[in-house]
């Protein structure tokens, strides 16, 4: 309880600039992949040096809080969930994606219309009031294509699960607890901090059941029990969906 203090006023989520920028270059190179990933515990790997990444990777990697399904063309028929684990998303043939800025992507790669004939040069013959009409043809689509992108970013976007709304802080000295529907981005924003202070944080541990509870949940399906009964695993393997490519902070 001594420190709880000190601790208690190095934990204000403005500490975490001048915190970083104040240490020596042999600190700073020392700070480097300070954050590891909340999923540790269950055999993630990945390590961060920026609070942003690490909170994006475990957003993006491990929670799929939202995800994008394709329903153009050919893709409304692949990737249904599987039988298997109905609350995680299987992606056979890519047409399912992690970030909306993936799925606009895939889009306009491959469901644009082909305005190509329409804006291809009219044959001279033809008066200046048919190429005028193509013209205006090739435009119309284009805008309806444009305003079709617009609807496919929310009637496209799915919910995998809820966020937990109560959590515990998972260092040992501390009492902190996050309520409501921000519970999840406190926490983080938090723990954070205890990281940037070089404190211990044990994800998963004993301290640690608001986490482990949720992420088991079947609705959730983040973790399983390992196949030995011990300990936990990842339930989504790596690749679940169309990826998110810019992992600039793994391993
Ligand atoms: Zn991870
Ligand atoms: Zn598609
Ligand atoms: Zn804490």
């Amino acid at each position: 309880m001594a420190g709880k203090g000190y601790r208690a006023s190095n934990l204000a989520p403005s500490t975490t600039g001048p915190a970083l920028t104040n240490l020596t270059v042999e600190q700073q190179a020392g700070a480097i992949r300070l954050f590891h990933c909340v999923f540790n515990f269950a055999g993630c790997q990945s390590t961060f040096a920026g609070k942003r990444e690490w909170k994006r990777h475990v957003s993006i990697k491990h929670i799929l809080q939202n995800y994008w399904r394709c329903p153009e063309g050919s893709c409304a028929n692949l990737s249904p969930p599987s039988p298997s684990s109905p609350h995680i998303p299987t992606d056979p043939n890519g047409s399912i994606f992690n970030r909306k800025d993936l799925f606009i992507q895939h889009l306009k790669r491959m469901h644009a219309p082909n305005l190509e004939p329409l804006l291809l040069p009219q044959p001279t013959t033809g008066s200046g009031k048919k190429a005028a009409t193509t013209k205006r043809a090739a435009a119309q689509k284009a805008a309806a294509w444009t305003a079709k992108i617009l609807t496919l970013q929310e009637t496209a976007m799915h919910t995998r699960c809820d966020l937990p709304v109560f959590m515990k802080c998972p260092v040992p000295q501390c009492t902190e607890v996050f309520c409501g529907v921000k519970a999840w981005d406190l926490r983080m924003e938090h723990v954070a901090c205890h990281m940037i202070l070089r404190e211990t944080v044990v994800f998963g541990g004993i301290k640690d059941e608001t986490l482990v509870e949720w992420a088991s949940k079947e609705d959730v399906a983040i973790i399983k029990r390992a196949g030995d009964g011990q300990g936990w695993v990842l339930n989504a393997p790596d690749g679940m969906v169309h990826g998110d490519g810019d992992e600039k902070g793994e391993d």
